[in-house]
């Protein structure tokens, strides 16, 4: 969208769905002095500031070890690939995770040699069915993976006491909810072993890929450390089949200047999230279920409209961008079609009727006032 259109309020408005240009502008001057210190110190891969990071990170998300990785799909495949190195996870398992998440979570559990079991969701939150998760717990169950979709948190207090009925790990799919708490307890710290993305469209982003695996599982931490570092913890001497997946000096040094900034961008999101709920009334437009308590750090903003082509164009028309998150549930996908004809309707249906309005950090209160009423003049 390049061209600026009349809108609803007369003048000229073009709301962008994110502006990854106005959040970096911010940090120019920090981003630079990194860049100097990184170039200065002649250390690009395994120095001090992932080192910092991690530590900083892992202080954040309130546990022990944090484990800078390539990106948010590799973090999930490598605890994933952990687990089976520590004998608790068989090639073959199966592992629960919703239906409608991004394609990255399943990836994860395809490429680690696992079984993907997809279940249903909740259409008030759009997170996975916890009732569904237990009716599809079979004996080669072996992980269970919530995917914090949209930045909700998920509950997970009664997956956690299904632990103590059966035997599997909860790995969190945290990859958009960096800062989200249940009951005042972080995202990442709430199953066995969290993976976190640091792209930079992500609440926590960075000038490129990255990611990170989190836990208080000092084994596991020590063994995706090594997997993502070619099997190897000393020069030269790899014990394990590993593959090269690790968080950059650079990328690491943004990450610490943003870090401390992140739940003052989650609270401007949230603001703009709660005039979304406060002031868009139209019967054509279904809100999801109000999570104004700390779970929610609103990555994303879905909604579920009547018509969505026409929805989506008349916002167009209105100079607002929105995009769909995801218009395909995982079976629904090409590359997953064996795993169609599952009983996943609820999915399936929001798929067809979900949309995404902006919401970031850094809209104006024109731009947010724009979003509302062009949503309260919508007529399908
Ligand atoms: C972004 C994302 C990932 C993958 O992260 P990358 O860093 O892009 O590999 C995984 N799961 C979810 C839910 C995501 O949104």
């Amino acid at each position: 969208m390049s061209k600026k259109i009349k809108d609803t309020l007369g003048g000229n408005m073009e709301v962008k769905f994110s502006d990854l240009g106005r959040v970096n502008a911010e940090f120019q001057s920090d981003f630079l002095k990194q860049v100097t210190e990184v170039l200065d110190s002649g250390s690009f891969i395994n120095g001090e500031k992932v080192d910092i990071f991690e530590k900083q990170f892992a202080n954040y998300c309130e546990v022990d070890f944090c484990v800078g990785v390539g990106n948010g799909l590799d973090a999930l495949r490598l605890t994933l690939e952990a687990w089976q190195l520590l004998g608790i996870v068989d090639r073959g398992d199966e592992v629960i995770v919703p239906a409608n998440t991004f394609i990255a979570s399943v990836l994860a559990i395809t490429a680690a040699n696992l079984k993907p079991v997809l279940v249903d969701i909740d259409p008030n939150t759009m997170l996975m069915n916890l009732e569904d998760v237990e009716a599809k717990i079979s004996s080669k169950t072996s992980v269970i993976m919530p995917v914090h979709l949209y930045g909700r948190a998920q509950d997970l207090g009664s997956l956690k006491r299904l632990q103590n009925s059966y035997n599997f790990k909860i790995l969190e799919d945290a990859a958009q909810a960096h800062g989200a708490k249940i009951d005042g307890m972080k995202v990442g710290s709430l199953g066995d072993a969290a993976g976190f993305s640091f792209y930079p469209g992500k609440n926590l982003g960075a000038l490129g890929d990255g990611g990170a695996v989190v836990t208080n599982d000092k084994d596991l931490a020590e063994i995706v450390r090594k997997l993502a570092n070619y099997g190897s913890d000393k020069k030269y001497e790899h014990a394990l089949k590993g593959c090269n997946s690790r968080l950059d000096e650079l990328q690491a040094g943004f990450l610490s200047c943003k870090l401390p900034k992140l739940d003052a961008y989650n609270s401007l999101r949230v603001k703009i999230a709660e005039k979304y709920y406060r002031e868009i009334r139209n019967p054509n437009i279904r809100l999801l279920t109000k999570p104004f308590d700390g779970t929610h750090v609103f990555h994303l903003f879905v909604v579920e409209v009547i018509n969505r082509s026409a929805f989506q164009s008349f916002m167009t028309k209105n100079g607002i961008e929105t995009l769909i998150h995801y218009p395909k549930c995982i079976h629904e996908q090409i590359c997953y079609k064996e795993l169609k004809n599952i009983d996943t309707e609820l999915a399936e249906r929001s798929a067809k009727a979900i949309v995404s309005l902006p919401i970031h950090p850094f809209m104006s209160d024109s731009e947010i006032e724009a979003v509302v009423i062009a949503c309260n003049k919508y007529a399908p």
